[in-house]
C-alpha cells in the first residue's frame, strides 16, 4: 500500500494524502480523480508519502478513485518552474498546476494520442483450415483476407464489408489479435525551409542577430531595445531560423493575438512551419490540441498571450516576448504571476535563450541589463528611410476644445487627409463622456456597487455604465436629488469624438477601435484590413491600438488628453505614461512618409514631458531610473501588496490592522523593512466589495518571501480573515 500527496484545485495552501492502490507505481505529475469531503476532483501526484506515521493513520484516508495519466503532464524543467513559483507567489500548488494546464485536461480529459485499431493475424491464424469455417461464410471471407494481408486496418475492413463483429469472433478463436497503432507523429523538421527573400540587414540588425546567435544553444538572456519601426521582427525571425535548422521549437509571448496577426503573418511566410496561434477564441478541444501538438514536437511555433508560457515543448528552443514591457503580461487575478520573470526561468530551466523585445523596456528589465542579469542590444535606427517623426506640443491652457479637439489639431488632421494620408487619435477613454452631473445642486451619477462615476455610453440609446463592474441603467431625465432637468455630461469620450468629427469632415471615413467597436470575434480584424487599404480615414483608438500594430499610412498621431499620468500617485504612472507616448507615437510616419506627433496638454512645460519630447525614451527611463533609486522604489527594492476585499468595508480595514501589527512583530529587528496602509486600493470600491491594502517593502526578496511564510499560519488565526478575502501580490504593478 502506498500513499500519495496530491495537489487539488482549491484556495488551499496544503496537499491531501490518498491511498494509491499497491500493485500500480504512482506517477508524479499524473492527474487522478479523488473525493474531497463529498466533492469529487481532478488532483496532480506531487510527491509519494513515505511516512509511516501516515500508515497508521491509514483508515481515514481516502483511496483514489481513478488514475488517469500513465505519465507526468509535465517536463522536469516545468515542474520545477510551477513548484517554484507556487513557492514564490504563495499561490497553492494545486491552483498553479490546474492553471497550467488546458480546461479540457483539468476535468479529467484522458490525452489520447490519435491512433487506429489494426487486426494482426496471430500464428494460429495463419494455419488456420479455411473450411472449417465453411458454415460461417462472413468469417472465413475475413480469415481468408487475414492470411493474404497479415493486418487489416478499419479501411479495409470496411471495403470488404466484414463488420468488427466478425472480428472478434475471430479474436475470440485466436485467429487474429486487435493492435493500436499510434500514427506517426506530423515531422515538419525534415522538409524545412526559408521561404521568400530576407532583407539585407543593417548594422544593428547585424549585431543583435549575431550576438544572440553565437549563444543560442544555451540559458541567455537579451533585451532587445528597438525603436519602433526598427526591424525587431527581422531579428526575431533570423534568430528563429537557427533554431528551427536545429528542428528546435519556439514560444512567442505577444500582449495580444488580435493586433499581432500581421506580424504572424510574416512569419508564415517566412518558415513553412506548423505555426499555432493559442488565441482567445479557441475552444477547448482547439487548446488542447495545440498543447498536444507542442507537447509531441508538431508544431515549431507556438505564439500566445501569457499563459502560452506554460505550453509543453518537446525540444524547446527559444522563448521570444515581444513588447516586454506590456501590462497584460502580469495576471492580475488569482494567481498574480509575471509571466516575463517566469519565462526567464523558464529559460534558465531548460537552458535556451530568451529574448525580450520592446521599444519602451520595463524599468525592471533595464535594471536587469544595468545588474548584468540580462544583456541589451540596441536598434536605435528605423529601417530603410523611415525617419523618425517630428514631435509637437499643443498647449491647449485657456483655449475651448471642440470634442476635446483644439483648433490647431482639427487644422492638421485637415492638412493630412487632404495629402490622402491616415490620421490616429490616441483617448484612452471609452464611450460619450466619462461622467453624468446635475450643473444645479453637482449630484453625479454614481455605481452604487463600485462607488464610481457611471460613463455615458451610445447617448441615442440614453445607457450609463460602469466600467469597474458593467453594471447598465438608463441615463435620467431628472436629477433624483433636485429634480432639475439640467444634467449635463462632462468630459470626452470616444463615441463622442467620433460624432464631432463625422460632422467636421462629412466625407472621411472615421473608425474607432476600442473595447466596444471590437467585441465581435472578426471586427478588429475588419477594422484593420479597412485601414491597410490605405485610404485617408480617421482612426480614434483607446489602449488598444498601441499595441505593436503597423499602420504604415498614419502620418499625423495625436493623443488628446494624457495630462492624468502626469499628477498621478502611483509611482510608475510616469514610467507607463513614457511607454504609452512613446509606442503611440511609434504609430507615425512608418513607410517613406514623414510622421507628425502632436500632443495636447494643459501642462506644456511639465519637465518630464520636457525629457521624453526632446531626449526620448531610454533618456526618460534612465533618468526615472535614478530618481526611484534615489527615494528607494523598486527596482531598486522590492513590494508585496497584501490586499484585503469584502462588503462590509471595516472588517477589511480591521484583518489588515491586525496583519499590519502581526507582520511588524515579526519583522521587529529588521530596521529595513517599511509598511504602509491599510490603504485604500485604486479602485476602493468594486462589485459592492470595499478593496485595501498593505504593502510591505524590502531591499531583500528572499527577506519578504520568509516574512510571508511565517506570517501566513498567523494570519489564518485571525477571526476576520475567515470572511474577508485576502489575495498576497507580489511585484505588483499597480495598487
Ligand atoms: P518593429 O521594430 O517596430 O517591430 P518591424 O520589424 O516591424 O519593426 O520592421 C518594420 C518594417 O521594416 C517591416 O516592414 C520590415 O519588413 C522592414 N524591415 C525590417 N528589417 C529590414 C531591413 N534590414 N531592410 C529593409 N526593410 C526591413
Ligand atoms: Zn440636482
Ligand atoms: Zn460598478
Amino acid at each position: 500500500m502506498s500513499i500519495v500527496q496530491v495537489a487539488l484545485p482549491i484556495p488551499l495552501n496544503r496537499l491531501f494524502s490518498y491511498i494509491y492502490p499497491k500493485d500500480i507505481k504512482p506517477v508524479i505529475g499524473g492527474r487522478v480523480r479523488v473525493t474531497l469531503g463529498n466533492r469529487k476532483m481532478i488532483g496532480i501526484i506531487v510527491s509519494l508519502d513515505e511516512n509511516d506515521d501516515h500508515l497508521l493513520k491509514e483508515k481515514k484516508l481516502k483511496e483514489i478513485e481513478e488514475i488517469i495519466d500513465k505519465e507526468s503532464l509535465f517536463s522536469s524543467s516545468l515542474w520545477k518552474l510551477l513548484q517554484w513559483a507556487a513557492n514564490y507567489y504563495h499561490s497553492p500548488l494545486g491552483e498553479v498546476l490546474n492553471h497550467s494546464i488546458p480546461v479540457l485536461l483539468r476535468q479529467g480529459k484522458q490525452i489520447n494520442y490519435d491512433f487506429k485499431w489494426l487486426w494482426h493475424i496471430t500464428e494460429k491464424g495463419n494455419i488456420f483450415n479455411i473450411d472449417v469455417l465453411k458454415k460461417a461464410p462472413k468469417q472465413q471471407k475475413a480469415l481468408i483476407l487475414l492470411q493474404q494481408k497479415q493486418i487489416i486496418s478499419d479501411c479495409i475492413r470496411k471495403k470488404y464489408d466484414i463488420t468488427t463483429k466478425v472480428m472478434q469472433i475471430l479474436y475470440s478463436k485466436g485467429i487474429c489479435t486487435p493492435k493500436k497503432h499510434y500514427l506517426p507523429l506530423q515531422n515538419w523538421s525534415d522538409n524545412f525551409m526559408i521561404k521568400g527573400k530576407k532583407p539585407i540587414l543593417n548594422r544593428e540588425q547585424n549585431i543583435a542577430i549575431n550576438s544572440i546567435k553565437k549563444e543560442d544553444k544555451k540559458y541567455s538572456a537579451w533585451l532587445l531595445a528597438g525603436v519602433t519601426g526598427s526591424g525587431k521582427t527581422e531579428v526575431y525571425l533570423q534568430i528563429l531560423e537557427n533554431i528551427l535548422i536545429r528542428s528546435q521549437q519556439a514560444i512567442i509571448l505577444v500582449p495580444e493575438i488580435g493586433l499581432t496577426i500581421q506580424t504572424i503573418n510574416v512569419f508564415r511566410k517566412r518558415f513553412n512551419v506548423p505555426i499555432d496561434l493559442l488565441h482567445s477564441s479557441l475552444n477547448n478541444k482547439e487548446r488542447l490540441a495545440v498543447w498536444l501538438r507542442a507537447r509531441r514536437g508538431e508544431n515549431a511555433i507556438i505564439i500566445g498571450t501569457r499563459s502560452a508560457l506554460f505550453t509543453p515543448l518537446a525540444r524547446p528552443g527559444i522563448i521570444i516576448i515581444d513588447e516586454e514591457h506590456d501590462s497584460s503580461y502580469k495576471q492580475q487575478e488569482g494567481w498574480r504571476y509575471q509571466a516575463r520573470d517566469l519565462a526567464v526561468y523558464r529559460a534558465y530551466q531548460e537552458n535556451i535563450p530568451i529574448v525580450m523585445g520592446s521599444a519602451t523596456p520595463a524599468l525592471e528589465t533595464l535594471y536587469n541589463v544595468f545588474k548584468g542579469k540580462y544583456r541589451q542590444l540596441n536598434l536605435l535606427k528605423r529601417v530603410s528611410n523611415a525617419k523618425l517623426a517630428i514631435q509637437q506640443i499643443i498647449d491647449i491652457k485657456g483655449i475651448t476644445l471642440v470634442g476635446g479637439l483644439s483648433p490647431l489639431l482639427i487644422k492638421k488632421i485637415q492638412i493630412h487627409l487632404y495629402a490622402k494620408n491616415q490620421v490616429l487619435l490616441f483617448l484612452n477613454r471609452r464611450g460619450f463622456a466619462p461622467l453624468l452631473l446635475c450643473n444645479d445642486c453637482h449630484w453625479i451619477a454614481k455605481c452604487k456597487n463600485c462607488d464610481h462615476g457611471y460613463t455615458l455610453h451610445h447617448q441615442y440609446k440614453r445607457q450609463l455604465r460602469c466600467h469597474y463592474c458593467n453594471h447598465k441603467q438608463v441615463i435620467p431625465f431628472i436629477c433624483p436629488n433636485c429634480n432639475s432637468k439640467n444634467l449635463i455630461s462632462v468630459g470626452v469620450g470616444t463615441e463622442q469624438i467620433e460624432n464631432k468629427l463625422s460632422q467636421l469632415f462629412p466625407k472621411t471615413k472615421i473608425l474607432r477601435i476600442d473595447q466596444d467597436t471590437t467585441r465581435n470575434k472578426d471586427s478588429l480584424k475588419k477594422y484593420i484590413d479597412n485601414i491597410n487599404k490605405g485610404e485617408p480615414c480617421i482612426l480614434i483608438g483607446t489602449q488598444m491600438i498601441t499595441k505593436g500594430h503597423h499602420f504604415p499610412n498614419v502620418t499625423l498621431v495625436s493623443l488628446l488628453n494624457v495630462d492624468g499620468a502626469l499628477f498621478s500617485s502611483d509611482f510608475r504612472a510616469t514610467e507607463r505614461f513614457a511607454q504609452l507616448y512613446t509606442q503611440v507615437a511609434g504609430r507615425a510616419g512608418r513607410a517613406e512618409k514623414q510622421g507628425e506627433v502632436l500632443l495636447q496638454t494643459y501642462y506644456p512645460d511639465h519637465p518630464l514631458l520636457k525629457t521624453l519630447l526632446n531626449k526620448g525614451y531610454f533618456s526618460f527611463a534612465n533618468q526615472i531610473l535614478l530618481e526611484r533609486k534615489s527615494v528607494l522604489l523598486p527596482p531598486w527594492t522590492n513590494h508585496v501588496l497584501f490586499r484585503a476585499e469584502f462588503f462590509d468595508n471595516k472588517k477589511v480595514i480591521e484583518l489588515l490592522q491586525k496583519l499590519r501589527n502581526l507582520l511588524e512583530n515579526l519583522s521587529s529587528n529588521d530596521a529595513s523593512v517599511w509598511f504602509m496602509g491599510p490603504l485604500p486600493s485604486l479602485h476602493p470600491k468594486k462589485n459592492k466589495f470595499w478593496r485595501w491594502h498593505i504593502l510591505v517593502q524590502h531591499p531583500s526578496r528572499k527577506y519578504l518571501q520568509q516574512l510571508i511564510t511565517k506570517s501566513l499560519p498567523l494570519i489564518y488565526i485571525i477571526p476576520e480573515s475567515r470572511k474577508v478575502k485576502l489575495i498576497i501580490d507580489i511585484d505588483p504593478i499597480e495598487s
